[in-house]
């Protein structure tokens, strides 16, 4: 029988280390002292050993060839090239990994010391995600980057030199002191990179930062005086798409661009809703079991966000099963978010007409709206549909279920 895209897992370690906090950061990250990381991977260890247990306590069955892996964060590459090789060896003690395993690190540039870079490659890193957010000087240093253009350039030469050319570059558009010149300039030192893949997100702006935090009390701190307003922002994605796709990199997911056959694998299975498991602080998991003809039962995790508690805690973990219903919005909201878009023919062999019939009337009012396209059986958001993408997503949520016919 052929392998299901279902019996092979992604793995996510998330690493919340950093070297400083930059003012426009949301995750839960910060600066710990170097013993903090060794007790951080000894709990990964731990963690890793007993994921297989705790899963099948929830009644899940855990895929155990691995066919993806990201270290995220914060900024793994600040691990002590041993503390790497120790969780890299954990994780292949647990699973079996694929032997063409998309294996992604983040680094942040200037944060990748020569004996890291090797620990990486002889630990089988064959992608690396390298956060520029600009590579304008200026900007990079009101937003308590650490790093200059001339270094995230060196560094993507050392990578390259190190065997590894399967590079993502990130940057934010909307940062304090941003214009469109610079932001063009950006684009343009991105492009001259010649990497395969690029993300560009908009600027967050909530309570979990810093500048987000300064921004919604009006006051001027962080430099918050000089970040673009929205409209600025959405036009400079926008202006990202198109200059992007001229050098070959076209958008396959909203903050997502790639020459063909680069999409991030791991990033897909997000979409795609194919299983992972997330280990570390604030990390989830996605665990579902194959049912022919019928959605299977799917669990959700996710870890605490507050690293006192994870040393603490022999599970700290909330978990949820979903119900079809949230499976089915997920569906939804999941795909939009992919250029491919949702097919319905797909949805409704998977949940049944009747529990998709709800959405295709928020999809015709969408389509009123002008946010979303819908062409034969496939559904995509519209340029405007992207850029007001929470909009759309909320019409998928809490969609009548009266209608669901087990
Ligand atoms: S390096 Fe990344 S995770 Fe760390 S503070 Fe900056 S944005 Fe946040």
């Amino acid at each position: 029988m052929a392998a299901s895209p279902l019996d092979a897992l992604g793995l996510y370690i998330s690493i919340p280390f950093c070297r400083s906090k930059c003012t426009y950061c949301n995750f839960a990250s910060g600066v710990y002292p170097a013993s903090d990381h060794a007790r951080y991977v000894d709990r990964l260890v731990e963690d890793l050993a007993g994921a297989g247990a705790w899963v099948a306590r929830m009644g899940v069955e855990l895929p155990r060839p691995v066919d993806t892996v990201y270290l995220g964060g914060g900024t793994p590459s600040l691990l002590a090239p041993e503390l790497l090789a120790r969780l890299f060896a954990a994780m292949r003690a647990e699973f079996d990994f694929a032997p063409d395993a998309e294996i992604t690190v983040e680094c942040a540039p200037g944060q990748l010391a020569d004996p890291t870079l090797a620990a990486l490659v002889a630990a089988g890193v064959n992608r690396v995600s390298l956060g520029v957010q600009s590579f304008i000087d200026r900007e990079a240093a009101v937003s308590g980057r650490l790093h200059t253009r001339s270094i995230a350039m060196d560094d993507i030469r050392r990578l390259r030199a190190a065997g590894i050319a399967n590079l993502s570059l990130d940057l934010i558009a909307g940062l304090a002191g941003q214009t469109f010149a610079s932001w063009e300039e950006s684009l343009a030192a991105l492009a001259e990179c010649g990497v395969p893949h690029a993300s560009v997100y908009m600027l967050e702006v909530d309570e979990d930062s810093r500048l987000g935090r300064e921004m919604l009390a009006g006051g001027g701190r962080y430099h918050a005086g000089l970040v673009p307003n929205d409209d600025a922002i959405a036009r400079m994605y926008s202006l990202a798409i198109e200059k992007l796709a001229g050098v070959g990199l076209g958008q396959y997911e909203i903050s997502n661009f790639c020459r063909p056959g680069f999409a991030s694998r791991h990033n897909l299975r997000y979409w795609h809703r194919r299983p992972y498991l997330g280990l570390g602080l604030d990390a989830s998991s996605m665990l579902r079991a194959e049912r022919p003809g019928k959605p299977g039962p799917v669990l959700r995790s996710t870890t605490t966000s507050d690293l006192k508690a994870f040393f603490d805690g022999p599970e700290p973990v909330e978990t949820t099963s979903l119900s079809p219903e949230q499976q089915h919005e997920e569906a939804w909201f999941l795909g939009l978010r992919l250029n491919a878009g949702v097919d319905v023919a797909a949805l409704e062999q998977e949940f049944g007409s009747e529990l998709v019939a709800p959405a295709l009337e928020a999809v015709t009012r969408l389509v009123d709206d002008g946010l979303v396209t819908s062409a034969g059986n496939t559904v995509r958001l519209t340029p405007r549909g992207q850029l007001l993408s929470n909009v759309v997503f909320q019409e998928f949520l809490g969609l009548p279920s009266q209608k669901f016919v087990p």
